[in-house]
């Protein structure tokens, strides 16, 4: 009997091809299952769509090719999974062969039945939770407290996604632990998918796994793995075997055929926002997949919502728990302002700044600096002539790196030595403008330099960026210096702020965050709120040194209401605020976006082909009442050589947006063919965008 089985193949993006092509075979292949076909010269993975015993009307059978192979050996992707790369291609605008093949583990390419059969008895040694093996969970479970208690019933009862409110160090993580020991005392087949930001930067998080559930029972799903650690996590995943899938947004599409269980930790992280390829936000897509799938339940955790989840909360569409209690009565940390007006010029850290942590440093507790810009100098300058140290591929300036003397363009790569002197006219007085991490930390340490702590020795101040936790091992080195006390100042990126749990810190301080009040990015107040709150969240963790736990902040607008809510750790009423600017000005939630982006060789062949872009969907748009833009260069219009321009899409009605969207994509095939398209290197269509 003959077979005619439609599957889906990666085609490259915005090619005409369908997304599902048809085959043909001898034997009935199961939906779902992964199958080797023929696509122009080479052999390339696919997924059957379909299976039909009859070649489809307006295929001519005589051109349809066999498959090559099939990979039964493998159980078939499930309805539900093909579901969710079905509505994330819809959604984001994407081709179907291309999200659903992106979501496989690429090592799954490579093999052949054989290979694959191996590594498949090699992924039985998973088993259930009540398998008894020598990786018994140790770790015992404390008792909720009430709070965790309140939401532990609510989420039981839950019919909704639900909104898990809790203050940086409140608990939410025995929260997500006891609901997944529940889910698994239930059904011990049951699966449970966590996401979170960054894993490398949490490995505590990990570690509270892996000693709840036992290692053998969590598997973990990020882009720091091994092309063959992921595919034994996928497979793990996928067959059932593995109970706890903890990974970064990616892991949003692991194949859980016993899906029972979403957590979105940290839910308002812009991590979870893909910036290539198909721009997903893993979040979102596990609201979707909660929601389509039988029994599956989400929570989605933080201290400081996204608004887009506080105001779906407040609408009722998601159930909110709230616990605003820090664990062992820990308080939240004072607010301290310094007005930077009134401090003397070229002020690096106030008086009395310096004064509260010698103080802190006398008493075995440890401070936090953070300073979202790494690198020694943002900028060099000429005093003599104009030369300023300008990416010649970029317009951004390359940064100034003290440690190897370079000059780093953080957007395309490019380093050089640093010039002895300028470039341009000899002068050899080159000066820095600006700060980074790593001024800071000379500077810092300069002006601790006198004082001494209770044993007489002095100050120890270390660093934690990108640059200096380049390699794992260096990151844990870090961060092991901190927790074990080697270090009495810590200076930082934002990577300071995510998450940790370190006992001792019971000072922040932001040195100069003022960049977020008034950018022109409509999200910047909110991210900057996020970050200040989850930065405060580092201070006081611990009762018996929290007592006086303390967040500075250096700044020249101290007015700023955002300031006044941060005082009170009053994130509803910043929510509150923002979101009613956003209403008066019809922002997310209260419209949705989209973004078209075109990259050129030029700026002006970028802009041509989005404005003839718009000129084709004005009609249409006007119909529906959707708002397009002129086009407008990127924020960082140029990277690489290559110019970038985007134009904004913009519509009261999500659904209306969508249609517009994938009707406005036809135009938009033609539109590259034309002279118009032809000096485009690529164009992406980004839905919801984060930043405009
Ligand atoms: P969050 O995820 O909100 O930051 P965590 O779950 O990490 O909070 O809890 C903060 C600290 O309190 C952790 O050290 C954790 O082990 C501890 N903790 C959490 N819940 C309890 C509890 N019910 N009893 C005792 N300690 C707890
Ligand atoms: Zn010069
Ligand atoms: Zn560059």
């Amino acid at each position: 009997m003959s077979y005619w089985p439609a599957v889906i193949v990666a085609t490259p993006a915005h090619s005409n091809v369908a997304h599902a092509l048809t085959y043909h075979c001898e034997t009935a292949l199961p939906v779902g299952c992964l199958v080797r076909v023929p696509l122009g010269r080479r052999d390339t993975l696919g997924i059957v769509a379909a299976c039909d015993t009859q070649c489809p009307e307006g295929v001519d059978p005589a051109s349809v090719k066999p498959i090559s192979e099939s990979l039964t050996a493998l159980p078939p992707l499930g309805p539900d999974w093909l579901a969710l790369v079905g509505f994330a291609a819809k959604y984001y605008q994407r081709g179907l062969g291309e999200v659903a093949l992106a979501a496989l583990p690429p090592e799954l390419k490579k093999l052949d039945p054989t290979q694959l059969t191996r590594r498949l008895t090699r992924n039985t040694k998973i088993r259930s939770v009540a398998a008894t093996d020598n990786d018994t969970p140790s770790q015992e479970t404390p008792e909720a407290s009430p709070e965790q208690r309140a939401a532990l019933a609510g989420i039981a009862g839950a019919d909704k996604p639900v909104l898990l409110f809790g203050a940086t160090g409140s608990g939410k993580t025995e929260v997500y632990l006891q609901v997944a020991a529940d889910c698994l005392a239930q059904d011990p087949t049951a699966q449970i998918l966590v996401l979170v930001p960054e894993i490398n930067l949490t490995p505590q998080l990990e570690a509270r796994f892996f000693d709840r559930f036992g290692a053998n029972h969590v598997v973990a799903m990020h882009s720091g793995l091994t092309p063959a650690q992921r595919l034994q996590s996928w497979l793990s995943a996928h067959l059932g075997h593995a109970r706890v899938v903890l990974g970064t947004r990616m892991a949003v599409f692991a194949s859980l055929p016993r899906l029972q269980l979403i957590v979105v930790d940290e839910e308002h992280d812009p991590s979870y926002k893909s910036q290539e390829g198909a721009r997903y936000s893993a979040r979102d897509l596990a609201i979707y997949r909660a929601h389509t799938q039988r029994s599956c339940r989400v929570i989605l955790g933080s201290a400081t919502p996204s608004l887009e989840t506080w105001h779906a909360a407040g609408q009722g569409r998601y159930l909110r728990f709230d616990m605003p209690s820090r664990m062992g009565g820990a308080a939240l940390p004072t607010l301290r302002l310094v007005d930077m007006q009134r401090q003397p010029k070229q002020t690096v850290l106030a008086q009395p700044l310096i004064e509260a942590i010698v103080e802190r440093a006398q008493n075995g507790e440890q401070s936090l600096l953070l300073l979202n810009r790494r690198g020694y100098a943002p900028v060099l300058s000429c005093g003599a002539c104009a030369w300023k140290s300008d990416c010649p591929h970029c317009s951004a300036f390359r940064v100034f790196h003290k440690s190897d003397r370079s000059l780093r363009c953080h957007h395309c790569g490019l380093a050089e030595r640093v010039p002895h002197a300028c470039p341009q006219c000899g002068n050899v007085d080159i000066q820095t403008v600006g700060r980074g991490t790593e001024q800071l930390e000379e500077l810092v340490a300069g002006l601790l330099a006198h004082a001494a702590k209770a044993d007489g020795t002095p100050l120890k101040v270390g660093r934690l960026d990108a640059d200096t936790a380049k390699g794992k091992g260096q990151l844990d080195a870090h961060l092991a210096a901190m927790h074990g006390g080697a270090w009495d100042v810590l200076v930082g990126t934002q990577m300071v702020a995510k998450g940790h749990d370190f006992r001792r810190i019971t000072l922040v301080a932001a040195i100069n965050p003022d960049g977020g009040l008034y950018a022109s990015d409509f999200r910047a107040p909110e991210r900057l709120f996020a970050l200040l709150m989850q930065a405060a969240g580092r201070a006081g963790r611990d009762a018996g040194f929290g007592s006086r736990a303390e967040m500075w902040v250096q700044t020249w607008h101290p007015d700023h209401p955002l300031f006044a809510a941060l005082r009170h750790h009053d994130y509803a009423g910043f929510a509150a605020r923002e979101l009613a600017e956003r209403e008066a000005a019809t922002l997310p939630p209260y419209a949705a976006q989209a973004l078209l982006r075109a990259d050129a060789k030029t700026q002006a062949a970028a802009q041509d082909f989005l404005n003839a872009a718009k000129a084709q969907g004005q009609a249409l748009a006007d119909a529906v009442g959707v708002d397009l833009y002129p086009a407008v260069p990127l924020t960082i219009a140029r990277i690489a050589n290559v110019e970038r321009a985007q134009l904004l899409v913009e519509c009261a009605n999500r659904a209306v947006l969508q249609r517009f969207l994938s009707q406005w994509q036809q135009d938009l095939h033609a539109l590259r063919a034309t002279a118009q398209g032809r000096g485009i290197i690529r164009w992406a269509i980004d839905v919801d965008p984060l930043a405009i």
